[in-house]
């Protein structure tokens, strides 16, 4: 038999139902292993060495592929065709030979862009060893982001200044907060334009001042209204006399845009169906999955021969000859790893376009169908017309101009979006020759001013970082949705990211301490270096060797810096943030000065004086404090927790209990939270002498609320998420976190385990 693991089912039945008997195909549900989530487990003293554990509720998946390979004689590792899917393969390749389960087995690596009966019998006849380059790439990443995680996020606790750092969404974050803090210093300047609504024989048609007394008039040259009046007065009114002096014809041309990539793809859904870059990336998957269209993960725009044939074939037969450019339209893919993909995205089916979809997969499919066929059409055709329109005076001289569309080409299928609408409508002028005659029958004047740079939108910033070189295909997504779940960023309501207090803060700090790692270049440069690896060009520990060096030094130098040091470095970054003038950083109770503070429920505004003074405010209110206690009362309660030696606490028809599966007894005062074995034995027991488990705070790294147990059965403990730590006195809060989140797996835990 032989067994092919893929990541996800849907794929898993879609190939299933190609490849008939003889085969069986299991999912391993994404990724199975991953780095153990505490201190030390990338060891940078000895060749960055990783300790892995397998993921929490994965143990079933590996069962059920090990329970499977016992039947099998060929293993066919088939996850996606890209870094993440090679370092699947590697992992399991990995789980697999440790447990001594691959022996007498032929174990391949086979890959497919595209989940289409061809391709993946085209695969498995060709299948290759994994590949060790790209493995290593992922190990760089993962090593990178675990490092900065792990070096950095105590320090944002130990001083509530946020919950994490990422290495590329805090480059995110600094964008948004940078973009805002050009559109708070933006200085707005006034201009006017002049325009003459002009009559030919009958057609109205606008027209702009070009020229006046012999000057040329651009936008900003019009200042103000006396400006303006003294124009107007000069030009005479109210009708004028004026000519045709010179006209200028041409044909202009549009062509296609490229086929989608991921980040196309995602702009291009968030501008014409307002999907958000994970909405549309889940959607495409399903596409993918289905065997619709290519893999959704590229940065390629070009298109195997194949599927050009098969498009050329579709235009001619729907739209005609004309419709169909003599040889195919070629693109060019310009990154420069070409390894991680090798096609834009496309259907993998041309012959009908009536697939069974609905709803957001629909939306998508027709979107990627339309580009698809589009960029193998003819270009498009305008005649365009500029026209010179001196008064009779000679005073002034407008400019008129108009495009005709006169042969649709591409357009008749499919029109890309643009992020700032500056996209010429088309205008039509009469028929013109010089020396014609033109009246002018009214002067329009409007003022105008210039307006700060746009807010960044999921579709602008993704733009943004693949300009910039920050970000690869498979992380756009992840990206967007990590810096809004964060709370660094919130968006309104058309859907534009402004930063939030947290985010202004995260970024004042990281911008002093953490200057290089938000440095757009040197994560360009990073990814660069990512591509590196993958390509065989570096090796993967000169990599992590000079990554890690200088990251390091600012790991330590910032470890020493003292707190009112922080809070100076973000006073002066936020300053013209929360005071537009000098005045209103003066406390409004006692004159003092206002300033920065930071607390565990973030920060806010206060006055210099305290305790004298207890004035406050919040930094702004657009800040909604409320939302994740709102989204955290939602979720539903667990009803059933193992808490270990056979007890559990669930909640029944008369409330919350504890049993050992013999006795059942009350424990109405408590919660899934609060619950831990130590108060169950007691409870069952029967002797209860607790005091109440009392709130700490909340654990940034899980979430989970910490709660403090004074009298425990060896003594005080802290409790968080199951994890329990001895104590001798009520810690604070960042003490509580530090030694729930560096808890090395309990002996209590194995034991159990063992059972
Ligand atoms: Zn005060």
């Amino acid at each position: 038999m032989n067994l092919m693991i893929v990541e996800s089912p849907s794929k898993a039945k879609t190939i299933e139902k190609y490849l008939g008997s003889g085969w069986r195909v299991i999912a391993s549900v994404g990724h199975v292993r991953d780095l153990v989530p505490e201190n030390g487990s990338v060891d940078t003293e000895h060749d960055f060495q990783m300790r892995w554990q397998i993921m929490p509720g994965k143990e079933k998946q590996i069962k059920l592929i090990t329970d499977e390979l016992k039947r099998a004689d060929n293993v066919y590792l088939a996850s996606d065709p890209d870094r993440e899917g090679e370092a699947i393969a590697w992992h399991l390749l990995d789980i697999l030979s440790s447990k001594k389960l691959l022996a007498n087995k032929h174990v391949y690596r086979v890959a497919f862009h595209e989940i289409t009966k061809k391709a993946v019998q085209n695969a498995i006849e060709n299948p290759r060893e994994i590949d060790k380059n790209l493995v290593d790439a992922y190990l760089v990443r993962r090593a990178l982001d675990y490092l900065i995680g792990f070096g950095i996020s105590p320090l944002l606790w130990h001083r509530n200044l946020g919950k994490s750092a990422g290495r590329v969404q805090s480059v995110a974050v600094k964008l948004v907060v940078d973009r805002e803090r050009e559109i708070e210093a933006f200085k707005p300047v006034e201009y006017w334009s002049v325009d003459a609504m002009c009559d030919k024989d009958g057609v109205t048609f606008k027209s702009a001042l070009a020229k006046f007394n012999g000057k040329k008039v651009d936008k900003m040259t019009i200042e103000n209204k006396q400006m303006v009046d003294d124009i107007l007065s000069k030009i005479g009114t109210p009708t004028i006399n004026a000519k045709v002096i010179n006209i200028e014809r041409k044909k202009t041309y549009r062509h296609s845009a490229a086929p989608f990539t991921t980040s196309t793809l995602q702009q291009e859904a968030a501008r014409k169906l307002y999907f958000s870059s994970k909405r549309t990336m889940s959607t495409a998957q399903k596409l993918y999955e289905a065997g619709l269209i290519t893999y959704m993960r590229t940065d390629a725009t070009n298109l195997s021969a194949d599927a050009v044939n098969e498009i050329r074939e579709y235009v001619s037969k729907t739209y005609g000859e004309r419709f169909l450019p003599r040889t195919p339209n070629v693109y060019v893919t310009k990154s420069k790893n070409a390894q991680e993909a090798h096609e834009a995205i496309r259907p993998t089916h041309f012959d009908n376009d009536t697939k069974q979809l609905s709803g957001d997969e629909e939306k998508l499919y027709n979107l990627i169908w339309k580009r698809t066929i589009a960029c193998q059409m003819t270009l498009a055709e305008f005649d365009s017309v500029t026209a010179d329109i001196e008064t009779e005076n000679k005073v002034a001289v407008f400019h008129a101009v108009g495009t005709t569309r006169i042969f649709d080409g591409f357009m008749r299928v499919y029109i890309e979006d643009t992020d700032d609408n500056s996209d010429e409508a088309e205008t039509k002028l009469p028929a013109m020759n010089i020396g014609d005659n033109i009246n002018i029958v009214e002067l329009l004047h409007e003022q105008h001013f210039t307006q700060p740079p746009a807010r960044y939108t999921e579709a602008s910033l993704v733009k943004k970082l693949e300009e910039l070189g920050i970000g690869r295909p498979s992380t756009y997504a992840t990206i967007m949705s990590t810096i809004v779940d964060r709370e660094y960023v919130e968006q309104d309501k058309q859907h534009r990211f402004h930063p939030t207090s947290g985010g202004w803060v995260i970024s004042s700090y990281l911008d002093k301490y953490f200057n290089e790692l938000v440095d757009v270049n040197f994560t360009a440069k990073t990814e660069d270096t990512l591509d590196d690896v993958s390509n065989g060009n570096m090796d993967k520990l000169a990599a992590l060797n000079d990554f890690w060096g200088p990251t390091k030094n600012m790991i330590d130098g910032a470890r020493d810096v003292k707190t009112t040091d922080i809070i100076d470095q973000i006073n002066t970054f936020m300053h013209d943030h929360l005071f537009n003038n000098a005045e209103s950083d003066k406390c409004p109770l006692c004159g003092g000065k206002l300033g920065i503070k930071l607390s565990r429920f973030g920060a806010f505004v206060g006055c210099e004086n305290y305790p004298k003074c207890n004035y406050t405010q919040r930094l702004s209110d657009k800040e909604t404090p409320t939302k994740t206690e709102v989204s955290e009362n939602k979720k539903p309660q667990p009803t059933n927790i193992d808490l270990g030696d056979g007890i559990s606490f669930k909640i029944g028809k008369f409330g919350p209990y504890v049993t050992d599966g013999k006795k059942n007894v009350s424990a109405k005062k408590y919660t899934a939270e609060t619950m831990t074995l130590d108060i169950a034995r007691e409870l069952l027991s029967g002797v209860v002498k607790k005091a109440e488990p009392e709130k700490l705070g909340k654990n940034p790294t899980t979430n989970a609320e910490i709660y403090y147990y004074p009298t425990g059965r060896y003594g005080a403990y802290i409790s968080s998420n199951r994890v329990n730590v001895s104590v001798s006195e009520k810690p604070d809060l960042e003490t509580a976190i530090d030694l729930i989140n560096n808890k090395k797996p309990s002996a209590k835990k194995f034991f159990r385990r063992r059972k």
